[in-house]
């Protein structure tokens, strides 16, 4: 074909400087700071008889082409015979290039590295990596790294542009002699240079785990990289002025007054913390975690109690309909007999009641507004805002979180984040070392443990019989239909098999279908429905997971819950152990279980606690998906493990704080040289 009528493909016409800069390589340093993800040895030669004995092991051997022949059964192949003085090997080529059987016709001298394995005519490689040399082509002396790559770029152009950025980057060491001594720390260069080269003695235990000291260097580096940024972050938060929100007044007395329970110890202690930050000049940036069910919305309206008492607004956001509502109706209900004008705001509303809800907020009328996203709608804007409470703050992107922040005026709102998703301590000191946390160690009294067990997909009938039950003695229940991830309509049509299905076997119960796609008005009757008792069941989507509060309702039954993620299934649970009732809750699976489905339902039988499930799926999972990308912030630690580094992670905190309190120039050089364009990432 013409190369003029050949179409351009436009991912191969990208230069390597683009393919480069897509994986975050535009500068020297960042390249330097490329490290390899493996090496592979070919500083070592072995006779082919002896390399046929290492069978499964990637070795390298040298020889000459015997025989080079295109095969076509069983299939189309390349098959090459390689020769040594000490024996021979067949080459095998599934997928070749014309120019790979000129590269390796007969009496060319190959270098050739891959894994040996028994073939049916002897001993063969396939596919291994092939050098043509001459006889007299030195060995490397340094173990070949292998980078991690995007697409098209291949190893070789790596490792070159890796290589010249060496010669060109400052190399001088961030960290001062005594700080290094004092750590026990390898100086920069060396290090660096060892990783990308090692030497073919190394201990490649210690290099392929990343406990070799260049290794440890390289991490702690990264780490007080981020520390770094993340006080500065927080230094530059306390330059910025909040509204001073220190006047608890008439309505903070009157709602604990008006409160049908006291407030637990608990939610004492996290309060006189949110309070103290609030009657600072400064926004306060507190995350108040506590486990399902521990009380955080009173805690919520007690806040915006004093924002409002101090003459402020308050806004507060949550991520579903059906959560943002029931936040509205039951701080209204506390609210607005003590004279608060409390506004809801959401996508779902008409324009005229929108645009009235709009109004309220701009004149400073609304002093509480509770709803979704559509809070950070650009025709949103509020008149006095000073406090920002976002719940289930986890379910929002950090941006989202941002821009409902900065609808204060002349002034940053203070911000209270609320999760149920417990974060480990050495995540919540990474990626959020700037924040303050608060904790909620402690349920309301009177809760009684929810009772888990598991039961296999054929026992379906045992479980309808339960449901028939706990409706009979007057309490409710919820059924969670399975998650299908690939097809939201399918997860419907699931639904609505399952409503019909329960209908059917049960005629005397009253059996209610709420599902994401609904009508927001018809999703609304549902749950209320459900919430005056009016339902027996309520079979439903995941729509449910987060928040809602039916405390009559005391047995949960989870389909296909090998489906679910573990703080899922803890969410989920949740919804019920809110009443004196006993409550239970079934997870039925579907069989057979992988070894990860079965450890992860037995957690959740073993355990309710928030904290121990969130820890014990870290270990499963490891962090990045833990957090999952949108909070990990992608590679912002590519080389640290926050699992097995927690000791380099304190250190490096210890050290940020030191350096950022007695020598500035130096935090200022190590950031530039680690975090670059990233840092602005981090700032957030
Ligand atoms: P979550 O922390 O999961 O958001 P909620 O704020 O929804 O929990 O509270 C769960 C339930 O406990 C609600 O019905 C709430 O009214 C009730 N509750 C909260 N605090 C107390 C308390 N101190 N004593 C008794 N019940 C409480
Ligand atoms: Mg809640």
């Amino acid at each position: 074909m013409p190369a003029s009528r050949k179409k351009p493909d436009p991912k191969k016409s990208l230069r390597t400087a683009d393919r480069l800069a897509r994986l975050g390589l535009s500068t020297d340093v960042a390249l330097a700071l490329h490290l390899p993800m493996r090496y592979e040895d070919e500083t070592r030669l072995l006779p082919i008889a002896q390399a046929a004995l290492r069978h499964g092991l990637p070795v390298q051997v040298e020889g000459v082409v015997t025989d080079c022949d295109v095969q076509y059964r069983p299939r189309r192949q390349l098959v090459v015979t390689l020769a040594d003085d000490s024996g021979r090997l067949t080459l095998r080529f599934l997928n070749f290039y014309g120019s790979q059987a000129t590269q390796m016709a007969v009496g060319r001298r190959l270098r050739v590295r891959g894994e040996m394995r028994h073939g049916f005519f002897g001993d063969e490689m396939v596919h291994p990596g092939v050098r043509p040399v001459d006889e007299d082509t030195p060995l490397p002396d340094a173990l070949t790294p292998v980078y991690p790559a995007g697409e098209g770029l291949s190893q070789t152009v790596l490792r070159k542009a890796i290589a010249n950025a060496m010669t060109r980057i400052d190399w001088s060491d961030t960290l001062p002699p005594e700080l290094r001594a004092r750590l026990k720390l390898m100086p920069f260069e060396p290090a660096v240079r060892l990783l990308h080269q090692p030497p073919p003695d190394i201990d490649e235990n210690a290099l392929a785990e990343r406990s070799h000291p260049a290794w440890i260097r390289m991490k702690f580096d990264e780490l007080l990289a981020q520390q770094l940024s993340m006080k500065r972050a927080q230094l530059a938060r306390r330059q910025q002025g909040a509204p001073v929100l220190d006047q608890e007044g008439a309505l903070t007395g009157a709602l604990l007054v008006a409160l049908p329970f006291a407030l637990t110890g608990a939610q004492q202690r996290v309060l006189e913390e949110i309070r103290a930050d609030l009657t600072a000049p400064y926004p306060m940036q507190r995350l108040l975690q506590g486990d399902v069910g521990s009380g955080k919305t009173v805690v919520a309206a007690l806040a915006a109690a004093q924002a409002i008492d101090s003459g402020y607004q308050a806004a507060l956001m949550a991520p579903t309909e059906i959560l943002a509502e029931q936040h509205f109706r039951k701080i209204a209900s506390w609210m607005e007999p003590l004279g608060v004008n409390v506004a809801w705001l959401t996508g779902s509303l008409k324009k005229k009641d929108k645009d009235e809800a709009r109004s309220r907020i701009e004149s400073g009328v609304a002093r509480l507004v509770v709803g979704t996203h559509a809070l950070i709608q650009q025709d949103v804007d509020f008149a006095r805002l000073g406090l920002v409470i976002v719940d289930e703050q986890h379910r929002f992107g950090v941006a989202q979180r941002l821009t409902l922040r900065n609808k204060g005026v002349g002034s940053v709102p203070h911000q209270l984040m609320m999760s149920a998703t417990p974060i480990p301590r050495t995540l919540a000191m990474t990626y959020y070392a700037d924040l303050e946390v608060s904790v909620i160690d402690e349920l309301p009294p009177g809760r009684t443990p929810i009772v888990t067990r598991l039961i296999a997909q054929e026992r379906r009938d045992e479980v309808i019989a339960r449901v028939h039950a706990a409706a009979l003695e007057g309490r409710q229940v919820y059924w969670v239909c399975p998650l299908i991830e690939e097809s939201e309509a399918l997860q419907l049509q699931t639904a609505t098999e399952t409503h019909a299905l329960l209908s059917a076997a049960l005629p005397d119960l009253k059996i209610g279908l709420v599902h994401g796609r609904m009508k927001p008005t018809d999703k609304q009757a549902v749950m209320e429905g459900f919430a005056r008792g009016e339902l027996h069941v309520l079979v439903a989507t995941t729509v449910i997971e987060v928040g809602v509060d039916v405390p009559n309702a005391s047995l949960m039954v989870i389909e296909h819950a090998e489906r679910f993620g573990l703080s899922q299934l803890h969410q989920l649970r949740g919804r019920v152990g809110r009443g004196a009732a006993a409550s239970a809750c079934l997870l039925m699976y579907q069989g057979p279980l992988g070894p990860v489905a079965r450890q992860r339902l037995a957690i959740m039988r073993e355990t309710a606690d928030g904290f121990e499930i969130a820890r014990r799926d870290l270990e499963i999972r490891g962090p990045g998906e833990f957090l999952g990308a949108r909070q990990s912030g992608q590679a912002m630690l590519r080389f640290a493990d926050l699992e097995t580094d927690q000791w380099l992670v304190e250190r490096a905190r210890d050290v940020a704080q030191q350096l950022l309190a007695s020598q500035p120039a130096i935090a200022d050089a190590h950031l530039a040289r680690w975090l670059g364009a990233k840092e602005d990432y981090l700032r957030v």
